[in-house]
């Protein structure tokens, strides 16, 4: 591609058309929500294991666990999505053990509430009920984490509200969003997540990396990670490491955020 330019202005206008449709366009990150649980973290660990991102090492990813859910929390909950009956969610309480696997593993791991409480029920709303939950998470996890890593804050199914981003400013935590793989949707193949993948990174215009939304409780993402993410990089996308300071600017990847069920 030429351009004929008789400015700085217009050169930098083109530069930013290059920059948009080559390198920012293509990259993705990967982050995995509602563990841990034993055997499915595992699975996804072990997957990871062998993943390489585009520097040639083992990729970096991001976890966003859940603090206690579901035994103590299912007899408060008076709302339930009819998604969540489709099978377990993690526990930090439960199985602490796997924070630090998935630390050790070199991964981050993030906050996504303590009891993953339905969207409708109105706590999202409530900047005071979103507090209480990082803090109650918090209490939990505060022997596995480094207190000097970033803090990092997912809302249950990626509700992004005035009160989830107050709560999370004032408790010191970066939001991050992320956009569904698709993997939480019923009978998800690997081809059907690849495809959806596929035409999310081809459209993809944000100046940052897609952070892609995979849960380790989901039989795809359990057993195909691995398949998924080549046949993503046999296209031509670039895997990087997840790194929050990349995120920080919020961007217009918030415009693309889809709110399957089960994130
Ligand atoms: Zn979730």
């Amino acid at each position: 591609m030429f351009f004929h330019c008789r400015n700085l202005l217009c050169a930098a206008f083109y530069m930013t058309l290059l920059l948009a449709s080559s390198s920012y366009a293509s990259e993705f990150m990967l982050t995995f929500d509602d563990g841990p649980l034993p055997g499915a973290t595992d699975k996804v660990l072990q997957a990871l294991s062998g993943i390489r991102g585009d520097d040639g090492q083992p990729v970096r990813a991001g976890f966003f666990l859940l603090g206690d859910v579901p035994e103590s929390a299912l007899a408060r909950r008076k709302y339930f999505s009819p998604y969540e009956m489709w099978g377990e969610k993690g526990s930090i309480a439960a199985h602490p053990e796997l924070v630090n696997k998935i630390l050790t593993g070199g991964h981050l791991v993030g906050n996504h509430s303590t009891r993953h409480a339905w969207f409708r029920w109105p706590w999202l709303s409530d900047k005071e009920a979103v507090l209480e939950e990082i803090a109650a998470w918090e209490k939990l996890a505060a022997n596995l984490l480094d207190p000097a890593v970033p803090r990092l804050f997912r809302p249950p199914y990626l509700v992004d509200t005035p009160a989830v981003r107050q709560a999370a400013a004032e408790a010191g935590y970066q939001v991050v969003m992320g956009v569904s793989s698709g993997d939480a949707a019923p009978l998800a193949t690997p081809y059907a997540i690849v495809e959806r993948v596929s035409g999310i990174l081809n459209k993809w215009d944000s100046a940052v990396p897609c952070v892609l939304v995979f849960h380790d409780t989901r039989p795809a993402t359990q057993q195909s990670l691995a398949e998924i993410v080549g046949a993503l990089q046999a296209r031509g996308f670039r895997l990087v490491h997840f790194d929050p300071a990349r995120l920080a600017v919020r961007s217009n990847g918030d415009a693309h955020l889809d709110r399957l069920p089960g994130s």
